[in-house]
């Protein structure tokens, strides 16, 4: 009989599991018993206790605890101000402090302890994310053969930006120590085989899969989606609020986190763009980004919040009439309904990211269409959503022209070419449902090579 699943992720869901992923993961806990292990929820608790269960579920919660230095070092800092801009290529956000790193490998290394002591024989362990990339490597040599599994949410970063890291080629130790390297895209996994192809302590193997020292990781893409039936059923039933009315004609949505990495700068400045070469001076398109608060103690989050405000009154002071404000700039999360609402609401969802692991809000906007009189995705060839999305119109966010004019020709796009476009694009949403990857990733991982040896101790 399979053992239980042990899911590591930063964060752990507080009351009824809502949201794709963590509704996946909680009925694949569901199924097979186990232990989610994540950071406290709440960030006013200090102390070294470290795990502690909340709630009484059929599965166990167990949250450890990060005193505030290191919440600022291994979270705000190694996470969040080293790792997820070297995975994103803005290199010039990366802030490197010793203390970083060491709070890192400390915090991790705790983490690695108390899983070590509560695992049986037969557990698979699932870890998620760039926080935890040397998980394994530390279970490992504290001689646990079970099989674990690692998923990047977020892109595999380019060789040439991994070379800033501090202490290098510790980035492809940590990920061989997996049995299972789960990544987004296909282009991740070339780019993971890139780094291992460079690594002269990595050897290939016949059937594709990376012998490093002497463990063997399979390395395999895993495009991550939503809960697309209960997103079609939310969008049918969905009441958009204040935008329900005719006015504006013309809606076009952005629903992001407000993170540097999804180009709002970008998308502002493209929809200025568009509104100076309106030939139809009726025309009166109105973009309308909702930005949800992330990171505000990371500099870098609290500049492009002061840039997008900055770029908004511009365009605004420029573009707007009495009766109609183009640009609506609301800073803050939405209901979930109301958003999905929104977006069935719009005819075209706008999504810019820079650099982008998937991009979810793009296959939610997909999902929340009419299919008989369907709104346009417009999208960024650099979300990993778009490695399969061929029905929507992809664009450079940084070629502003390129990204006004197929705003322009999505707005004016005929009923066929819409219709044809979002059934493209709704097959690959569907395909790619939420529950299929948890089950595509867990059945990968029970196939992959066990580990038989101990590793090393470091
Ligand atoms: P990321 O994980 O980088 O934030 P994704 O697009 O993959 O980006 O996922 C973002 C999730 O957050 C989506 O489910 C989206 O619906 C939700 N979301 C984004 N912006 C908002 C907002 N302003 N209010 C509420 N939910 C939001």
């Amino acid at each position: 009989m399979a053992g239980r699943l042990i899911v590591i992720s930063n964060r752990i869901p507080t009351g009824d599991p809502s949201g794709g992923l963590v509704v996946a993961l909680h009925d694949a806990l569901l199924a097979r018993g186990g232990v989610w292990v994540g950071a406290d929820p709440d960030p006013s608790e200090e102390g070294r206790e470290c795990l502690h269960e909340l709630g009484d579920i059929p599965y166990r919660k167990r949250a450890f605890r990060l005193s505030k230095t290191e919440r600022q070092n291994y979270y705000s800092g190694f996470a969040n101000s080293v790792l997820w801009p070297i995975c994103h290529r803005r290199t010039d956000l990366i802030e490197i402090k010793s203390e970083y790193r060491a709070d890192y490998l400390a915090v991790n290394l705790r983490l690695a302890r108390l899983i070590a002591q509560d695992l049986a024989p037969q557990d698979v362990v699932w870890v998620h994310d760039y926080h935890f990339l040397p998980l394994a490597m530390m279970l490992r040599s504290l001689g646990v053969t079970n099989r674990i599994g690692f998923f990047l949410h977020i892109p595999f970063p380019n060789i040439t930006d991994l070379a800033i890291l501090p202490r290098p080629e510790d980035f492809a130790r940590w990920l061989a120590s997996y049995n299972l390297l789960g990544l987004q895209t296909r282009g991740d996994v070339a780019r993971a085989l890139e780094m291992f192809r460079a690594d002269p302590r990595a050897e290939f193997l016949r059937d594709g899969t990376v012998k490093f020292d002497e463990h063997i990781v399979t390395v395999a893409s895993f495009p991550i989606g939503i809960d697309c039936d209960q997103i079609e059923a939310t969008a049918r039933r969905a009441d958009p609020g204040p935008f329900g009315a005719a006015n504006p004609r013309e809606l076009i949505i952005g629903a992001d986190r407000l993170d540097y990495t999804k180009g709002l700068p970008h998308k502002f400045e493209a929809f200025g763009r568009l509104l100076q070469g309106r030939v139809d001076r009726d025309a009166r398109p109105t973009l309308l980004q909702i930005a949800s608060p992330s990171r505000a103690d990371v500099a870098a989050y609290r500049q492009i919040t002061n840039d997008l405000q900055a770029i908004s009154g511009r365009i605004n002071g420029q573009y707007s009439e009495l009766d109609w404000q183009p640009l609506r700039f609301v800073h803050r999360s939405v209901a979930r309904d109301r958003l999905i609402g929104l977006m069935r609401r719009a005819e075209v969802g706008l999504v810019t990211p820079l650099a982008d692991g998937m991009n979810l809000v793009a296959k939610e906007f997909v999902a929340a269409q009419a299919p008989d009189n369907p709104g346009v995705l417009v999208l960024s060839r650099f979300a990993g959503a778009a490695e399969d999305m061929k029905g929507a119109l992809l664009i450079n966010p940084h070629d502003l022209d390129e990204t006004a004019g197929a705003i322009d020709y999505a707005l004016a796009m005929p009923l066929d070419e819409r219709r044809k476009r979002h059934a493209d694009c709704l097959a690959v949403v569907r395909d790619s449902r939420i529950s299929v990857w948890t089950d595509r990733y867990l059945a990968r991982l029970a196939s992959c090579v066990p580990t038989l040896a101990l590793s090393r101790h470091q």
